[in-house]
């Protein structure tokens, strides 16, 4: 049985102010969940406060993004050892958004992932295609090759760290949902690639996230598939009350 997961994504948004005044909205607010993981990834630069804010509840923290060297010279990064320090049990990697606007690339993803794994912490991995991808007919063979690539370096055992995002590019800030069975097709197509390459045990205990609008009155559709674990949410991540509606989702 694979435990749900809800995480948000708060890409370049919130002050430290907002940051403490979110987490003391969401906390009481959430407080008897126990059907799902709660993550949240704030900006670096509240990533501590949001790691005490969340202390002794069961949010998880994440970053955003990562570098893979360790320390050095490497002005404007931030590394898995910071993160750790930080307060962050995870960290997203390969977000379109690092992809289409920073230059990420597969080879960048697995030597990120490689540096997180090295911290203890787990990551969870973005894939998805574009919209001109899905109506050439390529996205399952891109979203293949994202997979193959991006965790080309590693084993089964390790593969236990690693949470798959399947995020459509398409679908992401434009309030734009993939249909229930859109989505579930495709994260049955990535447990496909992913028992193809680490074996059915691997495959069924990998949790598959799907990220792209998810809004309050979407999220019960979409967990309905039963090969969707959970989300990755933007937008809805901002505010407390459509965050906690989609954590809560399933609650008469
Ligand atoms: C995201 O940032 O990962 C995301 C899915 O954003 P949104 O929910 O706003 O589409």
């Amino acid at each position: 049985m694979r435990r749900e997961i809800i995480a948000g994504n708060w890409k370049l948004f919130k002050t430290l102010a907002e940051t403490r005044e979110f987490f003391d909205a969401l906390l009481p607010d959430i407080a008897g969940v126990d059907h799902c993981d709660v993550i949240v990834a704030p900006p670096f630069t509240v990533l501590s406060a949001a790691a005490d804010a969340v202390r002794g509840s069961a949010v998880a923290i994440s970053a955003q993004d990562v570098y893979w060297e360790a320390d050095g010279a490497y002005t404007g990064e931030v590394s898995a050892p910071m993160l750790r320090d930080a307060g962050c049990d995870y960290t997203i990697i390969g977000h379109s958004e690092r992809r289409q606007l920073f230059g990420e690339t597969d080879e960048t993803v697995s030597r990120k992932i490689t540096a997180v794994l090295a911290q203890q912490m787990k990551a969870i991995v973005c894939v998805g295609e574009t919209l001109e991808e899905r109506e050439g007919g390529r996205a399952e063979k891109l979203v293949e090759s994202q997979l193959r690539d991006g965790l080309a370096q590693l084993t089964a055992p390790e593969l236990s760290n690693i949470i798959v995002a399947y995020e459509p590019v398409w679908a992401i800030g434009t309030g734009r949902t993939a249909t229930p069975e859109t989505a579930g097709q495709m994260h049955a197509a990535i447990r496909g690639v992913i028992s193809e390459i680490y074996g059915q045990h691997a495959a069924e205990s990998l949790r598959v996230l799907y990220g792209g609008s998810v809004k309050p009155g979407s999220i019960a559709d979409l967990m309905a598939q039963p090969d969707i674990d959970g989300a990755l949410v933007g937008g809805a991540s901002l505010d407390v009350g459509s965050f906690a509606a989609i954590i809560r989702y399933g609650e008469s």
